[in-house]
């Protein structure tokens, strides 16, 4: 295979030509799915016996299966929660392929989870946490959500026998992220929805803890907050649930997957107030700290609490836990073993481009909502569903049913010029659609939104 090594320098070159030329782009159209029989039509038999060769697969990739995809970078593409890694995570991203790193162990990948730590170090002072707080980086926000809901729920578990024999159950509100209810599911526990999309507020969690029978009460273990709701932007009252938290002495987790790069943003940060309490807290570098996909963090006030619950045993791992080996080990605090040291992106990008810089990008994102609000006022079709919250925007084309909102998603999309997509909003009992934007990427310009308001 080192026979090679001559035609990958070369094609690595092309690569990064293609890469610089694309990342951030609009030049290049969104691209969308096809079905896999199209796809296979296209490129045919691509795994042989003898290989096709990194050229032609290149080729190929360039010419129809990468036109397949929908850059989440791109400045137009404002659905989901889009994302616009740096450049210079990018690049660190090809560093970390290439230097192979188990990031397991410190014993294997000591000097990349250096720079994994001082990556998250600079995470949680954004999140005021106390001393001796820390975290690891996921591979996103709903695995970093498991393990906090699993830390959480083998405490409670310690702290009486008879908790280890039931079922354990959570409060959180219907803004909460899917990825809560699925984890949940996955750790066995029940879930109570608290009936707001709006912020989540104390005395309502107060009166569903009160409304709670004997054996449900005791059964109760963690609340879950949002910093950010990922469909509105939304910032649960966190002093208030903390407090609750404390009386009620439930372990107090706040979902800031999407909200968390916000905490780095001094126009906004009081609305986080109160995260500082949290015993975990979810952040996802790759929505809102500009890193590659994938890249979510867990960070715990008390992380020999997550050891407990995650650290694996085999005596072909007991060398890594042996003093010789002395350092922090990111496998006790999550769900993988064998990892990616996938904060590395972050930290290269981080030290290059400074602290600063991070806090401008975000501003701009959430100048943009600002911006995208008042364009929305400004014109007769469309009005806003509720102000913008963090960078999140809902309005509605005035007069438009559901079925219009999906025709013109598809047609934006098909024509390779934009992507929003259309959501749902509670309003009393029902629910309204309506299209949303969601802003990262800090080169989305007011004309891009304006064009994509003209085609309403
Ligand atoms: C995106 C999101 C998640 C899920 O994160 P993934 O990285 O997609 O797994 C969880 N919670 C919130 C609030 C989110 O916005």
């Amino acid at each position: 295979m080192h026979k090679i090594d001559i035609e990958l320098v070369e094609m690595t070159m092309d690569v990064m030509k293609y890469a610089i030329d694309r990342i951030s782009s609009t030049k290049n159209k969104i691209g969308k799915p096809k079905k896999a029989e199209e796809l296979k039509a296209l490129v045919g038999e691509t795994i042989t016996k003898e290989g096709i060769g990194g050229e032609v697969a290149f080729k190929l990739w360039k010419k129809h299966l990468a036109k397949a995809n929908v850059p989440v970078d791109h400045p137009r593409n404002l659905a989901f929660v889009p994302a616009s890694p740096t450049r210079a995570a990018i690049m660190f991203d090809l560093v970390t392929s290439v230097s192979s790193i188990h990031g397991a162990y410190w014993m294997e990948g000591a000097g990349g989870i250096f720079c994994e730590n001082e990556a998250m170090k600079w995470i949680v002072s954004l999140t005021g946490l106390p001393e001796g707080a820390f975290g690891v980086f996921t591979s996103g926000g709903t695995a970093a959500n498991l393990s906090a809901l699993v830390t959480a729920r083998e405490y409670w578990r310690s702290l009486d026998n008879q908790n280890k024999v039931e079922k354990g159950l959570i409060i959180t509100s219907i803004g909460a992220h899917s990825s809560i209810k699925a984890m949940a599911k996955v750790a066995d526990v029940d879930i109570l929805l608290v009936d707001t999309e709006d912020c989540l507020e104390a005395d309502a969690l107060k009166s569903v803890i009160a409304g709670l029978t004997t054996h449900q009460r005791q059964r109760l273990f963690a609340v879950v907050a949002t910093g950010g709701t990922t469909n509105a932007g939304i910032i649960d009252d966190l002093d208030g649930i903390a407090t609750v938290c404390q009386q009620e002495q439930l372990w107090f987790h706040v979902d800031a997957a999407y909200g968390g790069g916000a905490l780095v943003a001094d126009s906004v940060r009081h609305l986080f107030n109160g995260i500082e309490k949290a015993d975990s807290i979810t952040i996802d570098p790759h929505k809102w700290m500009f890193s590659p996909y994938d890249c979510g963090a867990v960070i715990y006030k008390k992380p020999e609490l997550a050891k407990k619950a995650h650290s694996q045993e085999g005596s072909y791992l007991d060398i890594f836990k042996d003093e010789g080996a002395h350092g922090f080990n990111p496998t006790d605090y999550q769900i993988q073993l064998t990892r990616r040291v996938r904060g590395l992106p972050l930290w290269f990008s981080l030290a290059t481009h400074g602290t600063d810089r991070y806090k401008a990008a975000v501003e701009r994102g959430l100048e943009l909502a600002q911006i995208a609000g008042r364009m929305i006022e400004e014109n007769p079709n469309v009005e806003l569903v509720r102000p913008p919250s963090l960078s999140c925007v809902l309005f509605r084309r005035k007069g438009w049913q559901p079925e219009d909102y999906t025709h013109w998603t598809y047609e934006n999309h098909n024509k390779g010029f934009a992507l929003v997509t259309p959501t749902k909003w509670k309003k009393g009992d029902t629910f309204e659609t309506v299209s949303r934007f969601c802003f990262i990427n800090p080169d989305t310009t007011e004309n891009d939104i304006q064009m994509i308001l003209d085609t309403m």
